[in-house]
């Protein structure tokens, strides 16, 4: 899952790209509300994390138009007013949700699954298909109730198909979504990444659709 973190504090913001890096999202962090609003127009984000007060174009002003021109990711706002006129004003602007500074970096983490997880139409934080069951909370995977040691690349790649359930990923979407804007990516490491998943989870956990990409199917949903 890749995230964009727009905000304007030079600590807040490092403390947020780190914790948010350290629980397995590829972040890319902006302190401009133009740049902030350029980024969210032309990068496939899973979600951001929008601060209000900003240089240059304020968080509304961006939220505002990044819904006009049908922008649909997830926003959480971060901001210091806690009025109850400017939630209303934030989720009537299109914001999902909202958090007022200070808060606990494990509720950032919090809702920001929860909101990943809806956009993705799943409704509980343990994805379960077939054999193989994902809890998003603990990053903690198993194969028929055993547990399976994944790296942290290998865990993102699962939860992101895992997310995406039925869809087929090409390897271009697959590396837009896994890893930031100053990742230099080998072509072909999504594949190398799927063959270590496919050798853990067993051959028939992830499909290949040729000329096309990958995607995860509930074996019930499965064609056969
Ligand atoms: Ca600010």
């Amino acid at each position: 899952m890749r995230l964009l973190v727009v905000e304007d504090d030079p600590d807040l913001a490092g403390q947020l790209a780190e914790a948010l890096r350290e629980a397995g999202y590829a972040v890319d962090l902006t302190r401009d509300g133009e740049e902030a609003e350029f980024l969210g127009d032309t990068e496939p984000y899973d979600a951001v994390v929008l601060d209000l007060g900003l240089p240059n174009v304020d968080g509304m002003t961006i939220l505002e138009r990044w819904r006009e021109s049908g922008h649909a990711m997830p926003v959480l706002i971060l901001t210091a007013r806690d009025r109850w006129s400017d939630k209303v004003a934030g989720f009537d602007a299109g914001a999902d949700d909202y958090l007022a500074k200070p808060f606990r970096i494990e509720e950032l983490l919090a809702r920001l699954r929860a909101l990943i997880r809806r956009s993705g139409g799943l409704a509980s934080p343990v994805i379960e298909i077939g054999p193989v069951s994902i809890d998003t909370r603990s990053s903690r995977v198993t194969l028929d109730g055993t547990p399976v040691k994944l790296t942290g690349q290998e865990y993102r790649l699962l939860a992101y198909l895992a997310h995406n359930l039925g869809k087929v990923l090409s390897r271009t979407e697959l590396t837009e979504h896994l890893y930031d804007q100053d990742f230099d990516l080998d072509s072909n490491t999504i594949e190398v990444f799927i063959g270590r998943l496919r050798r853990k989870l067993g051959a028939a956990a992830i499909e290949t659709v040729r000329g096309l990409g990958y995607r995860m199917v509930r074996p019930e949903d499965a064609e056969s």
